[in-house]
């Protein structure tokens, strides 16, 4: 019985081995002998989750950037940081020659980048964002993602024109914005700083600012959202003049509970705007039919290609920023993909 577990240990010691001696013939980077012709670099993908609207479309960037350069292989984390822990362990064991991490919990990137460190893999974070003394800790480590004050601001100077342009949205008329708010997750700093920039930016534009309630945490999630914003309605209906998301997943939520009680309806007369990130389609759509007022682009074709060139770029053993429009930042490790807004 003892021998037999032995020998089963052996057999897949050896069929483990004969994994990394494929993949490492297939791709040249991390063994350091040179590339055959027309040898592709292998590059490996960690996706927080497929189901969000944005993040596909950045994934498509990537496939449709990286056809016939580079074989891909893209593994679902499915919102689950120890599912991502183990699709790193088998890219990594693979020998992938560059990692592009998109973290579910972005406070668990220290041991992706010790992993991949220690495995010499050139690593790629993007859109949710490490601390920058994690990235820093691995020379060959970068993020690619926005500036995530930038998105608020944008909803708050679209707020401000909102209210200009329509001053009948100020229902009791005192001047001020009675608003909700809708956050991504309580610890994600993208969405503290959408959160915070959108009404610091509005108040800074003139607009006095007063929000309804607690902050909604609904975790960038359009049911959470439309469940949340139904309670609200149901204490505030008649109170709340502007609804702002931090994503349009939350956005589209909030329009459906809405929708429910009559307003923001397609040709209808009672509206509330509503405001979000991302521009998806849902977003797009809704913006098309009146039933939502505006939203924050968020270009995920931009990203993707970004993520491509400089995962090219790493996967050949340049610098990550090779002969690329892109800059780096202030922090000196990450490369901001603008936002920019859109309304009807
Ligand atoms: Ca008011």
């Amino acid at each position: 019985m003892k021998m037999k577990r032995i020998l089963a240990a052996a057999v897949a010691a050896v069929m483990a081995l004969g994994l990394a001696a494929c993949s490492s013939s297939k791709s040249s980077g991390s063994s350091g002998s040179s590339e055959a012709e027309g040898e592709v670099p292998t590059v490996g993908v960690l996706i927080y989750k497929y189901d969000d609207t944005y993040i596909s479309t950045v994934r498509n960037a990537i496939e449709t950037a990286l056809d016939g350069k580079a074989e891909i292989i893209m593994q679902d984390g499915k919102g689950d940081q120890a599912t991502q822990n183990d699709q790193l362990d088998v890219m990594i064991e693979k020998g992938v020659d560059v990692l592009c991490v998109n973290m579910v919990d972005a406070k668990a990137a220290q041991g992706v980048v010790d992993k991949a460190k220690e495995a010499g893999i050139p690593t790629i974070f993007f859109n949710r964002e490490p601390d920058t003394d994690v990235i820093k800790s691995y020379e060959k480590a970068i993020f690619i993602g926005t500036n995530a004050a930038d998105a608020g601001k944008m909803q708050g100077d679209i707020i401000k024109d909102l209210f200009d342009t329509h001053p009948e949205y100020d229902l009791n008329g005192d001047g001020a914005i009675q608003y909700v708010m809708f956050q991504g997750e309580p610890d994600n700093p993208e969405a503290i700083a959408r959160t915070q920039y959108s009404v610091e930016q509005a108040e800074a534009d003139g607009c006095t600012m007063e929000r309804i309630g607690e902050i909604q945490v609904c975790n960038w999630d359009t049911e959470q959202a439309q469940r949340a914003m139904e309670a609200l309605l149901a204490a505030n209906e008649g109170k709340i003049e502007l609804v702002i998301a931090n994503n349009d997943g939350m956005a589209i939520g909030c329009i459906a509970a809405l929708s429910n009680i009559g307003y923001n309806v397609e040709g209808g007369d009672k509206f509330i705007p509503v405001i979000g990130v991302d521009a998806t389609d849902a977003a797009k759509e809704a913006i098309a039919k009146g039933t939502m007022s505006a939203t924050v682009l968020q270009d995920g074709e931009a990203m993707g290609n970004a993520i491509a060139s400089v995962a090219l770029n790493a996967a050949a053993g340049e610098d990550f920023l090779a002969g690329t429009d892109y800059t780096l930042d202030d922090t000196g490790v990450a490369v901001r993909i603008p936002y920019a807004p859109y309304t009807a």
